[in-house]
């Protein structure tokens, strides 16, 4: 059966990981959480005093330190994809708020994005795989024969992150959840190197109003067209 390589861009929180591993696992891809990667690489930075108090970061000091960050995937015991920094899982630390809150700084940084971009381009290059972001459609997998871009109200988004992190045990505020997704999508959408857009060929679903079954079950058919042409 032909292989076919899937991106997933889209808003911050609307679901795009969620989405991406259903597809993995029904058409047995790989599934890639480029999110995870730049926010393991804000993880080093702020435990390396990279990113300074108000929020600026000291690129020299980040320069200096990019060929000491490895990051990587590790299938866990139970069969999970793990995100690891420097041979350590970083999975759960980097869901934090306080990794959110300084994700998008240290992703509109050049050196960071071509570090991070061209090892995705590698992971994508097999083919059959499912790779989630910002820039996938646009920038690392251009060729991708599906492209999806989602999006979804963001009260909508701001709820859906808020339970998230209710469940997760995360003390915060539905007003701190909408400040973080509103703030990165600026960022995401205006920096210079690769910002946020819809590719040119990509289709759009909006799932502010439909269930997670039915937006599986329109990207599913929009793959098997893909795989079946
Ligand atoms: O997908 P997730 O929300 O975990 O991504 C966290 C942040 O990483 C985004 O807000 C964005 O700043 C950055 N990112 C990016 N390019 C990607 C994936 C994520 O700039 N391909």
């Amino acid at each position: 059966m032909k292989k076919i390589s899937i991106a997933i861009d889209g808003h911050s929180s609307c679901g795009k990981s969620t989405l991406a591993k259903q597809m993995a696992k029904g058409l047995n891809y790989t599934y890639v959480d480029t999110g995870a990667m730049y926010r393991a690489i804000a993880l080093f930075c702020m435990q390396n005093d990279i990113i300074i108090i108000d929020g600026q970061v000291d690129l020299n000091k980040l320069e200096n330190s990019l060929n000491n960050i490895n990051v990587e995937f590790k299938l866990n015991s139970s069969g999970n994809r793990e995100t690891m920094l420097n041979g350590v899982s970083v999975e759960s630390e980097i869901r934090d708020p306080k990794v959110s809150n300084c994700v998008s700084l240290i992703g509109q940084e050049k050196i960071v994005r071509v570090k991070l971009v061209d090892l995705q381009k590698k992971m994508a290059s097999q083919k059959a795989v499912v790779m989630d972001g910002r820039d996938i459609g646009t920038v690392v997998i251009p060729d991708a024969e599906l492209k999806i871009f989602l999006t979804a109200d963001v009260d909508v988004r701001t709820n859906r992150r808020y339970l998230e992190l209710q469940e997760a045990g995360h003390q915060i505020s539905k007003e701190e959840v909408r400040d973080n997704l509103v703030s990165r999508d600026e960022i995401d959408s205006t920096r210079v190197e690769s910002p946020l857009k819809q590719a040119d060929d990509a289709i759009v679903i909006d799932n502010s109003n439909i269930t997670r079954e039915e937006q599986l079950a329109k990207a599913m058919e929009l793959a098997r067209q893909q795989i079946d042409s």
